[in-house]
């Protein structure tokens, strides 16, 4: 798939990412594969590729506002073609005290869409 991908080693003033091929994404167990129809850009986005935060890899697709339909891993709830947002939240260790009382946007141990884990910018 293309997806614009922010290389933390050659990023400079000017150049933030570079359109490419990449593998498509293996899906996971409990996960949707999600084709994006659109990602907007966030000033957090502009924080990672100019190095006002620190990046996390080495190779990120960033993005965080997602939208999209589900191409796999569907179910009854979320059938293909289901139109999705995905949040900035990218995955919550479910175990924390703030997840296991319904704050998981507090939660101790989290993955963001677009930082620890890729984003939208992409296929
Ligand atoms: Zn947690």
């Amino acid at each position: 798939m293309k997806a614009a991908v922010f290389v933390a080693a050659s990023a400079a003033p000017g150049h933030f990412v570079d359109v490419m091929e990449v593998a498509r994404p293996e899906l996971a167990a409990g996960r949707l594969l999600v084709k994006v129809i659109a990602c907007g850009v966030c000033r957090t986005d502009l924080h990672i590729v100019e190095g006002d935060l620190k990046a996390l890899r080495p190779r990120l697709i960033p993005g965080h506002q997602i939208v999209g339909e589900v191409v796999e891993g569907a179910t009854a709830e979320m059938p293909v073609g289901t139109r999705v947002g995905v949040s900035w939240m990218g995955g919550t260790d479910g175990t924390c005290w703030y997840c296991r009382h319904g704050m998981e946007n507090l939660c101790d141990d989290p993955t963001f869409t677009g930082y620890s884990v890729d984003g939208g910018y992409a296929e």
